[in-house]
Formats: structure tokens, sequence, C-alpha cells
């Protein structure tokens, strides 16, 4: 049993429940399962989509895949779903991946405690109750002891407003808002902006359909080929026998995803035991000569450059045309990896078709979105269709969207105005009893998702057991472990390349908004440990307490509850 009642409240009454979890997508559903299965909470999920998967609801544009292979890129929670579920490619693609995530909302029926097309306008943290208020777009008011933010990192797009923005006559298209029933290029003239790893996915797709497809590229990427491949039999035998110690592999690796060839230091081979090594890498596709190649790519410029240069060779080799192929070059100075590394099938090549033309908008910037099309500083282009591939306004950007205000009305945006600050990345000082589940400076995107997800779940869940047991009413990170985990994100980002890109890892792509690296960069393995450590040490660097007076019959029910 849990609490589910009415209570009321100065402005009328509300409904109350234990936990409101914000988002269905791999990280609400689990912990909806979480709270609900394992707990015995009554937990509540609000979704703004008309269906479950998150990003991978959204994100339907043509190409769309994951990049960590499908074994690992699931959920390991539930040995009955690692077996019964079959990938059908070694890269499972948007649709197989949406449809996953429909299974496991049946198989685990979470879909009664979902409501769908409901958009958390605002959550204010009531002091005299020390709950949560969360209010919907749909005029829902819900107030929970605790609030769990499961939006995703990469949810909330980027859509630069270039003069004229909106004046287009002809279909525009955002790539993570991508129309359900799909689109037909046949015959229409396209632009694309955006060179990113979603361009990447969509560009060989669309262009070929399109009568013709211009590329507006800004900033040229060094992306490794994906090879992707049905999925083998015998490999997902071999799999299913030992989940375990697959999973528990992955752990080990620092991006959840294991790779064996990994040797210390590019420099220590000569130069052509060290192509033979890339080209091993890169044959082994996906984030294999990224993470996978040599340790100290990310760390040492010289050793970088060595990545970087095979890169660019590869892109010669595959660009029949030497002007496209220099285009298409990052340049010397610009750090391989240091963004997010893309992926590609046929992206490259598809600047050797006829009806694809790649524009720089770094030399000649995009001017105006026109009636026609759009014009950069050296030409005019007429178009029946133009795709934002532009990204996202990452980690911050959906939190952003809710109006969130914690102790004495404070805002979270306000709190964070000078860039997020959390402890561990779960938690925000000032917001009682409010998690993040991948949030700024956890390992989120340089981690494994799924995985990731499933360890904030857990340590989530974990965290309100150990306070509903003993009766507790609040947990709340304090400053001064704040500061020193801030400190350390940095320390260790600043031990690499990473923080000299203009990546949306820092916000760089957002104009205005405040320029920090947001990923841990120590490893999941590592910062498994330390959540687990905080743990062990009685929840050190967060206050707990008892809650107030009046509070304590409510405690010992909700103790009594869930026990
Ligand atoms: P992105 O990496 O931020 O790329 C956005 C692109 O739009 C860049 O080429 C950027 O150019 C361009 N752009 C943005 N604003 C612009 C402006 N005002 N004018 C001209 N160009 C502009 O976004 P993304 O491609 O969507 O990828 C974001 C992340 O999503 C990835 O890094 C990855 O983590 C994730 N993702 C994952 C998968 C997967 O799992 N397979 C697939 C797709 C995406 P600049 O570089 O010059 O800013």
């Amino acid at each position: 049993m849990s609490l589910n009642t009415q209570v009321n409240t100065d402005t009328g009454s509300l409904n109350q429940v234990d936990a409101i979890v914000v988002g269905a997508g791999f990280a609400g559903l689990y912990m909806l399962h979480r709270l609900r299965d394992q707990l015995g909470l009554k937990a509540e999920v609000f979704e703004s989509a008309d269906g479950v998967g998150g990003t991978w609801y959204w994100n339907r544009y043509p190409g769309a895949r994951c990049d960590i292979p499908s074994h690992h890129y699931s959920y390991s929670f539930s040995e009955e779903l690692q077996q019964e579920w079959t990938w059908s490619e070694k890269y499972a693609a948007q649709p197989e991946i949406l449809s996953y995530l429909n299974y496991v909302a049946n198989k685990f029926d979470l879909l009664r405690d979902i409501q769908f097309k409901t958009r958390v306008t605002a959550a204010v943290y009531d002091e005299a109750s020390q709950c949560w208020d969360v209010e919907t777009d749909t005029g829902r008011r819900v107030r929970a002891k605790y609030l769990v933010l499961a939006v995703g990192t990469l949810s909330s797009a980027n859509i630069p407003q270039f003069k004229g923005h909106g004046s287009f006559k002809g279909k525009t298209y955002f790539t993570g808002h991508w129309p359900k029933d799909g689109v037909d290029f046949t015959g229409k003239r396209v632009g694309i902006i955006g060179t990113g790893a979603t361009a990447m996915q969509a560009i060989p797709l669309i262009a070929e359909e399109a009568a013709h497809l211009t590329v507006f590229q800004r900033t040229p990427n060094y992306a490794a080929p994906l090879v992707n491949e049905p999925m083998n039999a015998d490999i997902d035998r071999q799999v299913k026998a030992n989940y375990r110690e697959v999973r528990d592999a992955a752990w080990e690796s620092f991006a959840g995803v294991p790779f064996d060839k990994l040797k210390p230091s590019a420099l220590d081979d000569s130069q052509a035991q060290r192509e033979a090594h890339y080209a091993t890498c890169w044959n082994d596709g996906g984030f294999s000569l990224w993470i996978g190649s040599y340790g100290d790519i990310l760390f040492n410029r010289e050793a970088n450059e060595t990545a970087a240069e095979f890169v660019r060779a590869k892109i010669r080799e595959k660009v029949r045309d030497p002007a496209v192929a220099e285009l298409l070059c990052p340049p010397v100075g610009q750090a391989y990896g240091t963004k997010r590394q893309p992926c590609e099938t046929g992206y490259y090549e598809t600047f050797n078709r006829d009806n694809v033309t790649l524009a720089d908008i770094k030399r000649a910037p995009i001017e105006e979105i026109t009636a026609t099309g759009l014009r950069t500083a050296s030409a005019e282009y007429e178009l029946d269709c133009l795709v934002y591939a532009t990204g996202f306004d990452a980690f911050t950007g959906s939190m952003f969207k809710m109006d969130i205000r914690g102790r004495n009305g404070q805002s979270l945006q306000d709190r964070w105005s000078a860039g997020p600050r959390t402890y561990l990345g779960l938690a925000t000082h000032g917001f009682p009893n409010m998690f993040m589940i991948t949030g700024p400076q956890s390992p989120s995107v340089l981690f494994n998702m799924p995985l990731g997800i499933e360890q904030h779940c857990e340590w989530i869940s974990d965290c309100i057991e150990h306070m509903n047991r003993n009766g507790l009413q609040t947990i709340e990170a304090n400053t001064e472990y704040e500061d020193q985990w801030i400190a350390h994100v940095k320390e260790i980002a600043d031990s690499t390349l990473l923080p000299k890109a203009d990546s949306w890892y820092l916000g760089a792509n957002i104009p205005g908004k405040p320029r920090v690296f947001l990923v841990y960069l120590g490893g999941g393995k590592q910062y498994k440990q330390i959540c687990n450590e905080v743990v062990a040490k009685g929840y050190q660097g967060f206050t707990l307490t008892a809650g107030h007076a009046h509070n304590s019959a409510r405690q010992k029910s909700d103790a009594a509850l869930v026990d």
C-alpha cells in the first residue's frame, strides 16, 4: 500500500502521491518500475508525448539509430527481458528501440501510471508540507514527497533564430520533432542545416530520395563508420548465455561498452603500427576509434593529431572532389573526438552524388530564411523543404522549460545562472527531495545511457527506501559537497582536451549559455563507486531530516506503508 489521497491547501484540493516522475523515456519507465513495483509507492509519470520513448519517441528522422551495440543499449535489470527480446541489428534503428520501450512498458504494466500528452509546467517546493506541488498544462495539480526529473539530456531542440525565421513557405522539419508518418522527399529540393551526429545519419537517406539536397555546414566533423549489420544469431546466443558477464564487462569499461584493443599511447607506436591499429579500430566501427584505440588521444594534442589525420585521410579517400573533401575535413587545430564522434553509414560517399551540394556556411553564413528557401552571404537557395538538424539545448533545456522552484521560491534557473550546480549530478542544494536522472555533472552522455540510467534509478529508489524506512522527510545536497563535486568534475575535464572544443558538452552551442563542462569524465565505474561510498557513509554530503513536527504522523505512516 502507499500514499494516494486528496489534500486541502490554500489554493484548493490537489491529489497526493508519493513520487512524481517527469518523462517516460528509458529513465522514467525504469524509475516508475522501481518506485511502484519494488518500493510499493504510488508514483505518477507525466509525459508530454502521446507515447513512451522520450528521445526515441521524438527523434524519428531517417537514419536514427543507436551507436552503442543493441545488446548493450538496453536494460539489464530483468534477466527475463534480456532473454526474451531479440534485436534484429547490431545497432538498432529508432523504430526498433521504440518498439522495445513499448514492449517494456507493457511487460511491466507501466502505462496505467503514465499521464501522456501532459506537460509539467511548474514544480514548486512547499515548505509547510515539505512536498512538491506539481502543475501540468492539462490543469492537473499533484502533490508529492519526491520529484524525479527524467527529462533526458538531449530533449530540448536548439532552433537557431535566423533572420526571417518562420517565413519559409515550404515545409520545415526538425529532426528532434519528426512527423510520426514520416516525410516523403521524393522530387523535392531539400536543404539541411547542421552536420552533427543527427545530420550525418539523416543526410545519406534524404539524399537517396530528394531531387536535390543542399547540406549547410558550419563546422566539419570527424566521423567513423558505424559498421552496422544484421544481428548474428551466434553472437546473440552467446550474449544471452552470458549476459551477466557482458554487463559486468560494460561496467568495467570507461563508457559502459567494452573495447578490447585499447593501447596506452599513440605516441609509443611507430607511424606504421599506429595506422594499422587505427585501421583495425576503424573497421571495427562505432566508438572503437574514439575510445577504444589509444588511451591518450583525448588527453594529448600530439597523440590526438595522429587520429585526426587518420580520419582526414579516410575522408579524402572517400570523397572524389578534392575541394569538397577538404571542406569536409576538420582543420588542424580542431581536435578529433573532443566533440562527440558521430558514427556514419555512407555519409562521406553521399557527397559523390550528383544531387548533393555542400554549402560552407562558415565562410558564407546564413543571412536570412526567405519565403522560398534561404540566403547565405554568397548565394540564394531555392528549396521545397528545410530540415533543422541543429542539435539540442542539452542537459538544462528541458528542466528550464518547467518553472521549478525550491526553498524560498528560488527558481532552478536562477540558482544555476552561472551553470548547473549539482552534487553527483543527482541533486542540487535548495531543492529537497528532487532528483535528476543522468543530470549535469554525472557521466550521462559519455556513458552507455541505459546502464547509467539504471544506476541512477537504483540509487534514487534505494535512497527513497532508506528515507521511508527511517521515517525521514527530506534529503538535500549540501553546498560544500556540491562545490567539491563541481571542482572534481572540472578538474577531470580539464585534464582532457574536451573542454577546449565548442561543444554542447559545455553549452557552447547555445548563445548566452554559461560555458561549463557538464559531464563527469571519470568513467562510469568510478562514478558508481563514489555514489555507493556516499551511501555507505550515511549519505555523506546530504542533509537528511525527520521533517516538521506536524508531519511526523505522516512520516510514520509513510514508513509503515512502504515497509
Ligand atoms: P549537434 O552535434 O549539436 O550538431 C548540430 C549541428 O547544427 C552542428 O553541425 C552545428 O554546427 C549546426 N548548427 C547549430 N546551430 C547552427 C547555426 N545557428 N547555424 C549553423 N549551423 C548550426 O546536434 P546533433 O547532431 O543533434 O547531435 C547531438 C547529440 O545527440 C550527439 O552528439 C549525440 O550525443 C546525440 N545523438 C546520438 C545519436 C545516436 O545515438 N546514434 C544520433 C544522433 C545524435 P556547429 O558545429 O558549427 O555548431
